[in-house]
């Protein structure tokens, strides 16, 4: 039989209000392999009320920081114990392999988690010298007080680890959460809502509500009840959210995608900077916000080092990724295979010179070929564009001013790499560019003690780190009289 599955409202599983469903298809074999409640704005109604019951005097907004943190200890130690288990649930759902979320998702879900509970009592006020109060002083300082109920929208493509980006530092704050998790990756949000009731969270603290975006994620926005939208994902989407909370001055953060650059000079260890752009590039099948899908390559290297990346794109094995040997899976769903074989050939129309890859030939799984172009332009559809699958384009620059130039002629400003010997050059780049993060010589690690988040369309905000979970606080400031 089918598995379905059911929202987590208030400690307990539920249907959907109109008894709706959604089915979950396998990326690698197009069959259903599941079911999902498809959630109605009543649903959302029912979990906001219980999540606002735990802040307005619940169990929950009795608890002190250091109460909250064991509390999410004992989460991450759930989460560690589940990995297998968590780590399938998320492959499966986008046929990826199940290696990848065990070695990365996974063990990043849990090291936000133990971050975070460091956090839950270190969100400290300050006391701030004044003036005094006509004549006489007084004693001012601040407070970090939770938001309140935050709605979590989280995409598809590393469902687990992103909604700990959210739900580690709100919890570690003091708020409650509604999690939207996205239409094909319910599992995961769903098993980690247990895993909270099994480590002692208050019911109500942490629910989750399944469905469509344009149904359950708009009645997140629209509801008065709801105090912050965490947003990843589109920003499609994002503009659709921005409409509806921006009129309400509702708190947002929005994490949207990228074009990022990967900068190669001439004097980079050659061998280095193609292992790396090939891993930013294709981890995931190029799913990933912060892919770097502009390789923007010195022009003396230009050819050989197109030629070198359409190599190790050649060289990857893609099929079922449950076969041995197998080093690339399918993308998520049939839209996204759509998408990337449409980019593709936007890209040959355009005059890019295909190196790898190319359009996928149809057959059962929706499989892409890694793609390279080379002797493309920034003003191409497939540089300014985010194509979200496994496809780069290789833009020849001769100066490290054009390089940064190119870098910045981008509607998005996400992340970028830079690959140099010269420490001055890397840190002067480095500067320059207008993105949330850079690595040199390798890319931004996924550590949970670190600031992430975009520019321009990038998106609004940053997770991680203590200013991540800072960003689920509001600063009160108390004054006292003193004669
Ligand atoms: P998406 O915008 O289609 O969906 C993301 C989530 O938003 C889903 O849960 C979806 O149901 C919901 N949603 C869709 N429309 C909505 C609406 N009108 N109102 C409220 N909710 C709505 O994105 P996706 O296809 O799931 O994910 C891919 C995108 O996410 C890419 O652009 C990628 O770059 C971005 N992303 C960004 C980051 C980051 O940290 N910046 C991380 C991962 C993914």
């Amino acid at each position: 039989m089918t598995q379905h599955l059911k929202h987590f409202i208030e400690g307990a599983q539920a249907e959907s209000s109109d008894g709706a469903r959604m089915d979950l298809i396998s990326p690698v074999s197009e069959q259903v392999y599941a079911t999902a409640a498809r959630g109605t704005a009543d649903d959302v109604h029912r979990a906001v009320a219980a999540a606002r019951a735990q802040l307005d005097g619940g169990a929950w907004s009795q608890l002190n920081g250091s109460q909250r943190g064991l509390l999410l200890s004992k989460l991450a130690d759930l989460v560690l114990r589940d990995t297998d288990r968590l780590a399938d649930m998320d492959a499966t759902a986008i046929g990826r392999s199940p290696m990848e979320p065990r070695m990365m998702d996974v063990p990043n879900a849990v090291a936000n988690l133990r971050a975070a509970a460091g956090w839950a009592n270190q969100l400290e006020g300050r006391t701030i010298p004044t003036a005094g109060y006509m004549g006489t002083k007084t004693l001012s300082y601040t407070v970090r007080e939770p938001i309140g109920v935050v709605g979590a929208i989280v995409p598809w493509n590393s469902p687990l680890m992103i909604t700990t980006w959210k739900v580690a530092a709100l919890l570690a704050a003091g708020c409650t959460v509604v999690i939207k998790p996205s239409e094909e990756t319910p599992q995961s949000a769903l098993h980690l809502a247990l895993l909270c009731q099994e480590a002692g969270f208050p019911d109500g603290v942490v629910n989750v509500v399944t469905g469509d975006g344009e149904v359950v994620g708009r009645a997140l926005c629209e509801h008065p009840g709801v105090d912050k939208i965490s947003f990843t994902g589109s920003p499609e989407a994002g503009r659709a959210i921005q409409r509806i909370v921006g009129p309400m001055f509702k708190r947002v953060a929005l994490e949207l995608g990228g074009k990022s650059p990967q900068i190669v000079f001439d004097d980079a260890v050659f061998e280095d900077a193609v292992r790396g752009c090939a891993m930013g590039l294709f981890v995931n099948q190029g799913q990933v916000c912060a892919a770097g899908s502009r390789i923007l390559v010195h022009r003396s290297i230009a050819d050989r080092f197109a030629a070198a990346l359409a190599q190790a794109a050649e060289a990857i094995t893609v099929g079922d990724p449950s076969l041995p040997g197998v080093q690339m899976g399918p993308v998520a769903k049939k839209a996204q295979y759509d998408r990337v074989n449409k980019y593709i050939q936007l890209g040959l129309s355009e005059g890019a010179r295909l190196l790898a890859g190319g359009v996928s030939e149809s057959r059962k799984g929706w499989f892409v070929k890694p793609t390279i172009f080379a002797n493309a332009n920034n003003q191409m559809t497939i540089a300014r564009e985010e194509i979200f699958g496994p496809v780069g384009t290789i833009i020849a620059f001769d100066t490290d001013e054009e390089a940064i130039a190119l870098a910045n002629d981008s509607d998005y400003g996400l992340a970028a790499t830079v690959w140099t010997r010269d420490l001055s050059r890397a840190h002067k780049v480095a500067g320059a560019v207008k993105v949330g993060a850079v690595g040199v010589n390798c890319w931004s690690p996924l550590d949970a003690n670190l600031p992430w988040g975009g520019l321009k369309t990038s998106g609004i905000g940053r997770e991680g780190g203590l200013s991540g979970a800072v960003a689920y606080t509001e600063e009160k400031v108390i004054t006292v009289l003193l004669p």
